[in-house]
């Protein structure tokens, strides 16, 4: 463990002081005791083997029995009272492991979202599977602090033994300063050997799982695409299933040829440790013993200080193997606390969006480029236009041209690059963001309905105006399907934990994402190919109900069909992250360009 280990761990721990304080203090007690409590027979033993071997009365070896196993007791019961409710907060943080991360994810700028590292630091901190970084963490600290004071302890009830003060003894060589110093230094050389011998087959074994976690990546990947009905599609139709066998294969032979690996060294790490403790043992009962038939030590400290000293070393051990998996945990500690700690990039400004009872808003993209955080290519480059409130506004282009990038950037999911962009003459980037975030209201490509209620779903929240989320509802053309639903409002969408669900198609999963957008009554609508999933009889209803949808709301309205598109009056075309051609469909299908080649492309599928 270096300072950085040290550190991250503390500050993972940080994240207890205060809510979870108790689980501290439970943490050391706990193992003070399970450190403490062993010494306590072994003092007894002594004492008692002492006490018999002076002649000591039956009163005075009753006295001694009761004090030592009513003081064990009383340990043992406390330490169990402590484990329950340490076990039980550990329990806890189990289930509770995945809130501060995903409020965290929530409130981040969405761009870290996108970002390769900031995802790798969230799967490795989620790596510990059933297990929370926090609750293990808290475990192998436990029985770090306990082999500590162990070690602690034993050097404490041992000392006496390099301080013998029975001058009247002849003590030789074997009695000597001398004597003690070269048996200590011979202890300690061994401890020494079975510290670097964990250390040294510890970290073979992390290297080894190391070299297997992107094959453990990959097999949690395909067990999440098999889990799953969905995505189980594609697999069956496409008669993937010998790929997916030959890539479980592949990670099997991986994982049999890791677990082999680890296993070994595990054997030898036990081996080294097992001898090395042995000898240990031998040296020192036999050093004990001869110091006990000298006379310099009395035959109970035989017992006591053999017992504590291996106690010490296997301590020692402990403390090493366990100093070596917190410093494991210690990279997801960081990996924890960095994510944590991500900080907001994005500037928030403090001026509020002005509550305009007209409703309208200007809008105008100032020389914008922009390009995604980490690469090189300009998804959209030096665009410049403007629109007012109340229009409607169709964006088209090929797949790929900068479309949706458009939105991310008037919504601020992102920020621009260059240039800026400006509501009523301001800069977005100085207005209040949750209050700019409530201008719009936007049904994207990949749209999210949750396994809610649907009446929460379309309020995006737990207080839902039943009158408002019907009407919406309604003018997404989901009220008929909307009246045969038994429970209403409360119909739970998807069946994942109501047997009474109802699993909703994708167009009405599509109309449920488009309700929502209309229940929030934001003076923008932006729809990105919000007739993508619907049959061609709910795309003409949403084509025909688009006005009563969104009243006189400004719309921005996204589609790759240029039929779609020919009710507003104003359509912008996307190509290459510019816009190359502007003007009505009456205006643009007859002027020579991209719009025109489009449309000819695509008359043939629909009727004009
Ligand atoms: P459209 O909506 O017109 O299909 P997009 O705006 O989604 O196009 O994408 C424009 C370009 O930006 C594409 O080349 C796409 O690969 C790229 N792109 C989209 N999202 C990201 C991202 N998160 N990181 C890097 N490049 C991206």
């Amino acid at each position: 463990m270096n300072k950085k280990d040290w550190k991250n761990t503390f500050a993972l721990l940080g994240n207890l002081a205060g809510k979870h304080t108790d689980v501290l203090v439970c943490l050391v007690l706990l193992s003070i005791l399970q450190a403490v409590r062993p010494f306590i027979a072994v003092i007894l033993t002594g004492t008692l083997v002492d006490a018999v071997y002076e002649g000591a009365d039956m009163k005075a070896l009753f006295g001694y029995a009761a004090l030592g196993v009513g003081g064990m007791f009383l340990m043992a019961v406390t330490e169990s009272i402590t484990i329950m409710f340490f076990n039980r907060k550990l329990e806890y943080m189990q289930e509770i492991q995945g809130l501060p991360l995903n409020k965290k994810s929530m409130q981040m700028d969405y761009e870290y979202l996108e970002d390769v590292e900031v995802h790798g630091k969230r799967e490795r901190i989620e790596k510990f599977g059933g297990w929370s970084l926090m609750a293990i963490t808290l475990s192998r600290l436990n029985r770090l602090i306990t082999a500590t004071v162990t070690v602690v302890m034993a050097i404490a009830v041992v000392f006496p033994m390099f301080i013998r003060s029975n001058h009247s003894v002849d003590r030789g060589f074997v009695g000597s300063w001398l004597m003690s110093v070269l048996f200590l230094a011979v202890i300690l050389l061994l401890v020494w050997v079975e510290f670097k011998a964990g250390g040294f087959f510890n970290g073979k074994v992390a290297e080894v799982r190391k070299q297997i976690s992107g094959h453990e990546a990959r097999s949690k990947y395909y067990l999440d695409i098999l889990a799953g009905h969905e995505k189980q599609k594609d697999l069956r139709i496409c008669k993937q299933q010998s790929l997916y066998e030959k890539e479980f294969e592949d990670i099997a032979f991986h994982m049999k040829k890791a677990v082999d690996q680890m296993a070994h060294f595990n054997v030898l790490d036990m081996f080294t440790q097992q001898s090395v403790s042995a000898f240990t043992g031998f040296l020192v009962y036999i050093f004990a013993g001869v110091l006990a038939c000298m006379g310099i030590i009395s035959i109970g400290n035989v017992v006591t200080y053999a017992a504590s000293i291996l106690k010490f070393t296997d301590a020692v051990g402990r403390t090493a193997y366990f100093l070596n998996r917190l410093k494991q945990n210690a990279v997801f500690a960081g990996d924890y606390v960095e994510y944590m700690n991500l900080s907001q990039r994005k500037h928030e400004g403090l001026i509020p969006v002005e509550k305009r009872r007209d409703g309208r808003f200007h809008v105008e993209f100032d020389h914008v480029s922009f390009r995604y955080p980490g690469s090189g290519v300009y998804v959209l480059k030096d665009l410049n236009l403007e629109f007012e409130i109340g229009e409607k506004m169709a964006i088209v282009g090929k797949n790929g041209s900068g479309k949706t990038t458009f939105i991310k950037l008037l919504c601020r999911l992102y920020d621009v690059t260059e240039g800026c962009i400006k509501v009523n003459g301001i800069d977005i980037r100085k207005y209040d963001y949750a209050e700019y975030c409530d201008l719009f209201a936007v049904v994207f490509q990949d749209f999210q309905v949750f396994s809610f209620p649907l009446g929460e779903n379309v309020a995006s929240g737990s207080e839902v105006d039943a009158r408002r989320a019907e009407d919406a509802l309604e003018r997404a053309g989901l009220g008929e399907r909307y009246r045969r639903l038994q429970e209403g409002l409360n119909t739970s969408v998807g069946k994942e934990f109501e047997e009474s669900g109802v699993t909703f198609s994708g167009g009405e999963k599509q109309k449920i994402a488009i309700a929502r957008a209309i229940y929030k009554d934001a003076p923008f609508v932006i729809m990105d190919e919000p007739t993508a999933a619907l049959d061609p009889e709910s795309e003409c209803e949403v084509y025909a109900g688009f006005d009563k949808m969104v009243g006189d709301k400004t719309s921005i309205y996204i589609s790759h069909r240029l039929a779609s598109c020919r009710f507003c009056q104003d359509i912008l075309v996307f190509d290459k992250g510019k816009v190359i051609q502007r003007g009505s469909h009456e205006e643009l299908e007859y002027q020579e360009g991209l719009y025109k080649e489009l449309w000819e492309a695509q008359a043939q599928y629909y009727a004009s």
